[in-house]
């Protein structure tokens, strides 16, 4: 496929620029270029069709069935879309003056009424663009209450083995020594390892819950009591809320402050690096350390973005909340939970689960004896879903589980969907054990088969060049 430098013909346009209503200004000399850019020139068609066949080429929750897990790639309703794009919200200046932009206030304060009663938190910032980047912020808070109680020996933040990456990662990023803990064989928290850490040096706890191998962990009163105890505070990254939303609440398991990935749970679309919002929640006593915009709300508050936050995703968030209602908001966190338990069952037998008990919205099939029996990978099994028009389920995630593929089907799919990619995983399991060399060189039918991964990340080629 052609890039649009490559279909570019000089004097083709496709922007009719409205009449100029203001008096045109000279610019400085200073700011203006020697050289216009190189931009490339076609008419509208042919950037329509450039855009339609790159939009043929990656799959999406549109195309088909996405089981990636621990990325809930769910069906996000068009009327959030809808409502994003009024012009009286997609149209305004993060500078326009307050008493314009009363309703865009509103919807701020409503979202976070609402999610502060979903989450059973006090009060919460938009300001976090991605779940990595709320975490950053929550971990401040609890540095900064430390901090501000004089109380500076608190240099651990705690970290079991099945939390998400990104929570080692961001206790790091905010200057904590990470103590990892292990897992106890049925998928929790070791609660004896857990006690083991615990001491005057620990500022705080990360949980992921659900975990990343699906479970809920049954201790979590414990574990935050336990935390509570030796004087540190409890963070619960809510990013896969849809597994639990509207039926407990983080506030009430004993957690000080959370995160939740709007762009997941809360019907904004994502992959590809965003727009996207890490809300995040906290106790009345951590208030006092939430980010604020210093341009628009002053103080001398911490700021972890410009103004407020991607706001067009509060507003999808706030639409999603409002057609789903006090109802609908549980039933999708029960149909997140039976869709995962339904696919679970339905492979099981082939693939197995690393955990085999009920799981929340999604689940971990552990491959290592299939492999050894047939030579066949986890990275084999999810190329080979590839042809079918499946998207992969997430491979060698969680690390505590040896050829990992991990699956949440998410709430918004059906059960023949379901049906089907079930007996998608039983058609490849069985092609593996008679003919292993046809997986290894699957996908046969994807415009890209195997890339050299790690050469993508370490060169990019983010550049376009002639040839
Ligand atoms: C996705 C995810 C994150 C990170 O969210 P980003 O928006 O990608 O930064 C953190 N924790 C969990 C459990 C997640 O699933």
């Amino acid at each position: 496929m052609k890039l649009l430098f490559e279909k570019s013909v000089a004097g083709r346009r496709c922007a009719l620029l409205p009449k100029c209503d203001v008096e045109a200004v000279d610019l400085p000399k200073a700011l203006l270029r020697e050289n216009p850019p190189a931009l490339p020139e076609l008419s509208e068609v042919d950037l329509a069709r450039h855009y339609t066949e790159l939009n043929h080429r990656v799959h999406g929750v549109n195309c088909g069935f996405y089981p990636l897990g621990s990325c809930t790639m769910k069906y996000n309703p068009r009327i959030d879309e809808d409502m994003a794009a009024l012009p009286g919200f997609a149209g305004i200046h993060p500078l326009a003056p307050k008493e314009t932009v009363r309703g865009c206030m509103e919807v701020f304060d409503t979202a976070r009424k609402y999610l502060c009663e979903i989450t059973g938190m006090d009060d919460m910032t938009f300001q976090p663009a991605a779940g990595a980047h709320g975490e950053f912020t929550g971990v401040l808070l609890i540095k900064q209450y430390h901090k501000t109680r004089g109380d500076e020996k608190r240099t651990k933040i705690i970290v079991p083995d099945s939390a998400h990456g990104t929570n080692p990662a961001t206790a790091a990023m905010c200057g904590y020594e990470v103590v990892n803990i292990p897992s106890a064989p049925d998928g929790c928290v070791d609660l004896e390892a857990l006690k083991g850490v615990l001491g005057d040096d620990t500022a705080g706890l990360m949980l992921t819950n659900p975990n990343t191998v699906g479970i809920f962990d049954e201790n979590i009163l414990e574990i935050t009591r336990l935390v509570h105890e030796a004087g540190g505070l409890c963070y619960y990254d809510g990013a896969n809320l849809n597994a639990v939303m509207g039926i407990v609440r983080p506030g009430d398991m004993g957690f000080d402050c959370i995160h939740m990935n709007l762009h997941k749970t809360f019907a904004t679309p994502h992959g590809g690096g965003g727009p996207g919002a890490g809300a995040v929640g906290c106790k009345a006593f951590l208030k006092q350390f939430l980010p604020a915009s210093k341009l628009m709300q002053g103080g001398d508050r911490i700021q972890v973005r410009s103004f407020m936050g991607n706001f067009l995703v509060v507003v999808r968030a706030l639409t999603y909340l409002l057609t789903l209602g006090r109802e609908g908001i549980p039933e999708a966190a029960e149909n997140a939970v039976l869709n995962a338990n339904y696919l679970m069952q339905k492979i099981k037998g082939t693939f197995e689960p690393a955990f085999d008990r009920i799981c929340m919205h999604e689940f971990v099939l552990d491959l290592s004896e299939y492999k050894k029996e047939t030579g066949v990978s986890a990275l084999d099994v999810a190329k080979a879903l590839i042809d079918y028009g499946m998207h992969p389920p997430t491979m060698y995630f969680p690390m505590i589980v040896h050829e990992a593929l991990m699956l949440e089907p998410t709430e918004t799919e059906s059960k023949e969907t379901l049906d089907w990619a079930a007996e998608v995983f039983r058609e490849v399991y069985a092609r593996g054990k008679t003919d292993p060399a046809y997986l290894h060189d699957a996908p046969h039918h994807a415009q890209i088969g195997r890339p050299d991964e790690v050469r993508a990340s370490r060169n990019p080629v983010l550049r376009y060049t002639k040839p």
